[in-house]
């Protein structure tokens, strides 16, 4: 049986009336802060959280043989091949019972247009997209602070021209269905956080 969408809160502005499932994307540049933004709305609203570069940190943490293949497309700051990403949110997709939050994923049009196709099988259907302005100095200074594995000078370099090249394409491919909303990604966690939350529209998308 199928688990509906219940908020905590009352968030009856963020859906259309009658629809129980909402489905988001969140999209940005690395370090514009969509993982910590992505948990908060995840748990206010009761969404799935799914984060692609977590799972892939995940998989190479236990050295899985999809871990070893995605290895070296992460440390050099490339994309994973979009067969290996996609067959992972198949199966991610297809086991979340509640509307989901998609952090990092899609990263280029090819990976939406096979979202689109995926979702539409089942049913499902993307609602809102929410886009995280964040300038490029404001980025690479919040990224060496950070100091992952792969927040190494040249690979942050390399991800953030990856990054306007093939996934600033999708933010134009949501934005012609009209489902991108702006949010500035400069401001305190807090303050983007409402924002995001002021953001979603009454009545849904129109
Ligand atoms: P960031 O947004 O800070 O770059 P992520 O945690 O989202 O970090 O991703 C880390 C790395 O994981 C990316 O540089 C890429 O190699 C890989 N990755 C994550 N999501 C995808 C995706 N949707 N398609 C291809 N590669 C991905």
């Amino acid at each position: 049986m199928k688990v509906f969408w219940v908020p905590k809160l009352p968030v009856s502005n963020l859906l259309e009336e009658g629809r129980e499932i909402v489905n988001l994307i969140l999209l940005g540049p690395p370090g514009a802060g969509k993982g910590t933004q992505a948990e908060k709305i995840a748990s206010f609203f009761s969404l799935t959280h799914i984060s692609t570069g977590e799972l892939f940190r995940q998989e190479v943490s236990k050295k899985t043989s999809l871990g070893m293949q995605a290895k070296g497309f992460m440390d050099r700051g490339e994309l994973v091949p979009d067969e290996i990403v996609l067959a992972m949110i198949q199966s991610v997709i297809s086991e979340s019972q509640n509307g989901f939050l998609l952090d990092g994923f899609p990263r280029n049009v090819e990976q939406a247009k096979a979202l689109g196709t995926m979702l539409g099988s089942q049913n499902l259907r993307i609602d809102h997209v929410l886009s995280l302005e964040v300038p490029e100095d404001v980025i690479v200074e919040r990224m060496v602070s950070r100091g992952r594995s792969d927040d190494h000078p040249d690979t942050i370099k390399n991800r953030l021209s990856v990054y306007r090249e093939q996934t600033q394409p999708v933010k134009e491919f949501y934005a012609e269905q009209g489902l991108v909303h702006e949010v500035n990604g400069s401001q305190k966690v807090d303050t983007v956080f409402d924002s995001i939350c002021q953001l979603l529209p009454k009545g849904g998308v129109q």
